[in-house]
């Protein structure tokens, strides 16, 4: 493959108190004028990377996850294994950017990393075949769901999915419509490798996860889909710092921080701890 034909690396940054769109090359990132869905048009200056602070790479326009798409995971948490993806969502409020901090709340009981590929829609798509779907796709980023596993007993997962900065998400879009299947996805929880999976393991393909979504649904630029978290998954805590690395991608990284305090809205919601 040529460097003319490989994927670029779409980012978002600040810099100088501004937000800039850039592609990644190497160790620098050009400044491009125009957003990632209309095209991009001309190119500026260029920072190190080194030195940038990225912002998660887009604003998702909604967050749809997978449940029980890997095997092991289905196995570890001792589930049957599903008969057609199971689909929740997270609010957009759960996004943060690649080196923000995660709160941990504490009252919330057990709360786990789950590493995850997110594939982000470019175009409009309703009713897709699984034949036709990638080629809605815009390109793949890293993508942590995290779970507080505790609250996983309410009658929905809203609540356990979908604290703010739940949904870390970066550090980049590689603009591709499909991912290898043997491409690597790691989570490692301080260094430590906790996590290791191939695409080639999902149950239910990218593909079929649009086919399926836009079935019911219309799936727009911006949105996000997280396509389900390999066997390992496991509770963090705060002074944690979880990396979400993908190969041809990059690393998601995230520092936890134990948030201990309750307000009173909280504990008058919780009851528990009256
Ligand atoms: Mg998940």
């Amino acid at each position: 493959m040529s460097i003319r034909e490989e994927p670029q690396r779409y980012c978002r940054f600040k810099a100088d108190g501004k937000i800039y769109n850039g592609l990644v090359r190497g160790k620098m990132v050009d400044i491009v004028d125009g957003d990632i869905f209309s095209g991009f048009s001309g190119m500026r200056m260029s920072y190190p990377v080194d030195h940038l602070k990225f912002l998660p790479p887009i604003t998702p326009t909604k967050i749809w996850c997978v449940g029980r798409n890997y095997l092991g995971h289905v196995k570890e948490l001792d589930h049957d294994v599903p008969k057609e993806p199971l689909i929740f969502m997270k609010p957009v409020t759960a996004t943060v950017g690649s080196g923000d901090s995660v709160r941990v709340p504490e009252w919330a009981g057990r709360v786990d990393y789950e590493g995850e590929l997110a594939a982000i829609i470019g175009r409009p798509c309703r009713k897709v075949s699984e034949a036709d779907a990638l080629s809605h796709v815009l390109g793949y980023s890293c993508f942590n769901d995290v779970t507080a596993r505790d609250l996983q007993t309410d009658n929905n997962w809203i609540r356990a999915k979908g604290f703010d900065g739940f949904g870390p998400l970066g550090p980049l879009i590689l603009i591709t419509e499909e991912m290898p299947d043997d491409a690597r996805i790691t989570t490692r929880l301080n260094g430590v490798a906790v996590q290791q999976d191939t695409f080639s393991n999902m149950i239910f393909s990218v593909a079929r996860i649009i086919s399926f979504i836009s079935a019911f649904a219309t799936l727009e630029p911006g949105d996000v889909i997280a396509t389900g978290t390999p066997e390992g998954v496991g509770p963090v805590r705060g002074g944690d710092r979880v990396e979400v690395e993908i190969d041809g991608i990059g690393t998601l990284t995230n520092p936890f921080i134990s948030d201990s305090e309750v307000t009173q809205t909280e504990r008058s919601v919780l009851r528990i701890l009256d």
